[in-house]
């Protein structure tokens, strides 16, 4: 799932004619300044990063004068907000809002819907779940049938919807329909709109721009494909993309390596059953290498939030030599302490079993998932 920024959501926005701020990015606060000074007032300076919630972070900032504007983009740039690197700022015209709303569209892909839905609500710039899930009746839901796309008539039900009369009901239609039309054109995941925003001169414009893209269809967007998705900027994700491991890093304490997405989310399971959280999702494929096995055992034991480690392989097209070779060559590699259970099934299990014993390791063995549950909790107690 590609992550676009804000003004690359926004230059989206722009070649849909939708409204947008004006406004350009800048990377040096110098830049900051000359735009402000083409804009000629007041501007918000706007770092961008590949998440949201920057406003509460201190990364959307006003500014009076160009030389205000030049003073903070001095600040923002080079700093780390919300754990990513600030290397661009958007300045653009600060507007007087009026009334905020929000705008979105996701795919449900409940067995009984399996279509984009399009969410307006009045209650723009909050979090989106809480309205859905504490004041239902102020999100506007329209479901999209795929063949016939959204159709006038919804998008004048949600202009209705959130309150609006005369001829914004009309403007705000047709940002419904272009968002939509964007959204199918793009192969989108999501798109997010918050805020959308009237001015106080009854002007509606998008003032923030959240795209996501479906990852199985970035080859029909090569221009897409080639912006650079910073939303995977941990380090070990990018190292473990260099091997073409599937890491994700979590927030718990037992590293897992597992073989398939199917064991990956049985693990993940399991690590839950017993009371414990996974600290990451790393699958190293079916037809893992040794050496991918070693990359993906330095990632595991370099995060630092690591006490376990749980290595659960059922060896199919990967035999479970080709692991343990992979396991004692990364032991050789690194000085591995912490404690590391490991649970093999499937083809040349012998073979791999005895590999790791001779190797003179001291990990913990187990023959089935139970077994190394039960070995993974005794080890966490422990440590
Ligand atoms: P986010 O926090 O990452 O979602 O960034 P947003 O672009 O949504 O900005 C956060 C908040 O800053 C918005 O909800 C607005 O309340 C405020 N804000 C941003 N731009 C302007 C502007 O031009 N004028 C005013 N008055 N407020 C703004
Ligand atoms: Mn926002």
């Amino acid at each position: 799932m590609a992550r676009l920024q804000e003004h690359e959501g926004k230059a989206l926005f722009k070649i849909a004619k939708m409204p947008i701020p004006q406004g350009a990015v800048a990377k040096t606060p110098v830049e900051a300044r000359q735009i402000a000074e083409k804009i000629g007032k007041p501007v918000v300076i706007k770092v961008q990063i590949w998440t949201g919630g920057r406003g509460k972070a201190g990364g959307v900032k006003f500014a009076d004068t160009p030389e205000e504007a030049e003073k903070i983009a001095a600040t923002l740039l080079g700093a780390t907000i919300k754990g990513y690197l600030v290397e661009t700022v958007l300045v653009e015209e600060k507007l007087d809002i009026a009334k905020e709303y929000y705008a979105g569209i996701i795919v449900n892909a409940q067995a009984d819907a399996r279509c984009p839905v399009v969410m307006f609500s009045t209650e723009g710039g909050m979090d989106i779940e809480r309205v859905a899930a504490e004041t239902p009746d102020k999100v506007i839901t329209e479901p999209v049938d795929p063949a016939a796309g959204l159709r006038p008539f919804q998008a004048m039900r949600i202009a209705y919807g959130v309150g609006l009369e005369g001829p914004q009901v009309r403007q705000m239609g047709d940002i419904a329909l272009k968002l939509y039309r964007l959204f199918i054109e793009k192969d989108c995941s999501h798109v997010e709109i918050n805020p959308l925003v009237k001015t106080g001169d009854g002007k509606l414009l998008a003032l923030d721009a959240k795209i996501n893209l479906d990852d199985n269809a970035l080859f029909r967007h090569k221009d897409l494909a080639a912006l650079k998705d910073g939303s995977q900027e941990d380090p070990l994700e990018v190292e473990a993309s260099r091997y073409n491991l599937n890491y994700i890093k979590l927030k718990g304490n037992v590293g897992c390596m597992v073989n398939g997405a199917g064991l990956a989310m049985a693990t993940m399971d399991l690590i839950k059953h017993i009371g414990a959280e996974p600290a990451n999702f790393l699958d190293v494929g079916g037809g893992a290498t040794s050496e991918m096995i070693t990359q993906g055992l330095k990632i595991l034991v370099s995060d630092p939030d690591v006490r376990v480690v749980l290595i659960n392989i059922f060896g199919g097209i990967l035999r479970c030599d080709t692991l343990a070779r992979g396991v004692t060559e990364a032991v050789k590699q690194l000085s591995i302490t912490l404690p590391v259970v490991v649970r093999l099934e499937g083809t040349n299990v012998e073979l791999g079993r005895r590999i790791l014993a001779d190797s003179g390791l001291n990990f913990s063995y187990a023959t089935t998932m139970g077994e190394a549950a039960g070995q993974v909790r005794a080890l966490l107690r422990r440590a």
